[in-house]
């Protein structure tokens, strides 16, 4: 990779995990490497570690410790959410219908469409504003007694926009539906107690704060019952079957204490990188929008629509001159597709095939930024004349 100078600014997508961490999880690898289901003595050194990190996780969301449920990642755990409450749901109260929004990560948005093409649930979708925020009194109006899940994101992973997910669990508690959020991109930067604000089902992954990938966490209140997708032994409350990942697991842990340990910092830092390139590209480069709402937005998350160019050209060129950036858009076969997110917020098609993701993290510097900043309205120049 890195055989010449690059300057990471693509926390969202992923981060790097300390050497510390790594080092703390050793041990499950080469000694701690029983099945943490038998009863001797390797099998019970497993079982604590499982228990230690379920604790934790317990007491960083302030839920009980049986709530914590060890995944694959954010995928698996919005899939569990998604599938588990769906099938249960309508099994004890024939409820067919699934609520959600445009803005979703794919993981959200893929398995919502998939209950509907295969298993016959109605899948409608809450409106979001220019921001790309849930509209509360439509959420109100749309849900029904059928209504099985209803799942919003919370920070969102393309433009930054923080949900009210504590308005939206109100709304859904009084009508008794589960609600669900994808806090994926969110955990690492505002914890949230989801027992307190009405959030039945939360999805977390470990890579996006500095854990490894492979691994994740469904909060699961105890009120909802879920039905299991994989189906196999009796792990994890018989709601997730497989042996338990316990090296990623201590990872994943080690991971989030570090953070949560170091958190007003670790936001101010953030916020004040990510700030600088709100100002330093809107204010030097014409044509160019922020994406996402202005201030309720992830501390480390800045997002723009430039007039006049197709993303994926500019991140190409960024590339080049060593900078890694994302967009929203994708590219099949050599087409572009503009962003569905932006084109959900009202953006035109146009709009949507120009946006670029710059995200920072614990490595990034102000040098790194200036770096970024002083290259950037050349970059553009020539992404505008491809
Ligand atoms: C990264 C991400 C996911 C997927 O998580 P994985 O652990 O990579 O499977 C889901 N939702 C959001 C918002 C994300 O940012």
């Amino acid at each position: 990779m890195a055989n010449r100078k690059n300057i990471y600014l693509d926390y969202a997508a992923s981060t790097p995990m300390d050497p510390e961490v790594i080092k703390e999880m050793e041990p499950y690898f080469t000694q701690v490497y029983g099945n943490p289901s038998g009863i001797h003595q390797h099998a019970q050194a497993a079982a604590s570690a499982l228990q230690t990190a379920r604790r934790a996780f317990a007491e960083h969301l302030d839920c009980l410790p049986e709530e914590i449920l060890f995944t694959s990642g954010g995928t698996e755990s919005d899939n569990l959410a998604l599938r588990g409450v769906a099938f249960a749901e309508r099994a004890r109260r024939n409820a067919d219908h699934i609520l959600t929004t445009k803005v979703e990560h794919q993981a959200v948005l893929k398995t919502t469409l998939d209950l509907q093409k295969h298993d016959g649930f109605e899948v409608e979708i809450i409106p979001v504003d220019n921001y790309g925020m849930v509209d509360l009194d439509t959420l109100r109006d749309l849900l029904r007694d059928t209504t099985a899940i209803v799942s919003v994101i919370h920070g969102n992973n393309e433009i930054g926009t923080i949900n009210p997910v504590d308005e939206i669990g109100e709304i859904c508690r009084q009508r008794g539906i589960p609600f669900h959020t994808d806090a994926v991109q969110s955990a690492v930067h505002l914890p949230l107690q989801p027992a307190k604000i009405n959030i039945d089902l939360m999805s977390v992954g470990g890579h996006k704060f500095y854990g490894p990938k492979g691994i994740g966490v469904l909060y699961k209140s105890k009120e909802i019952t879920i039905d299991p997708v994989l189906t196999g032994g009796s792990h994890e409350y018989g709601m997730r079957p497989g042996t338990e990942n316990i090296p990623l697991i201590i990872g994943m842990m080690a991971a989030y204490n570090r953070i949560r340990s170091s958190q007003a910092r670790y936001h101010d830092h953030n916020t004040r990188l990510r700030d600088r390139i709100i100002e330093g590209v809107t204010g030097t480069i014409n044509g160019v929008q922020l994406t996402g709402h202005p201030t309720q937005r992830l501390p480390n998350h800045a997002s723009f629509i430039f007039s006049d160019l197709d993303s994926n050209n500019l991140l190409m060129l960024l590339d080049m001159e060593g900078f890694s950036c994302a967009s929203g858009s994708s590219c099949k076969t050599g087409q572009p597709e503009p962003s569905s997110v932006l084109l959900a917020m009202g953006f035109s098609e146009r709009e949507a095939l120009g946006g670029l993701r710059v995200t920072v993290g614990k490595q990034t510097t102000e040098d790194e930024v200036d770096a970024f900043l002083a290259a950037l309205p050349s970059i553009v120049d020539k992404a505008r004349n491809f």
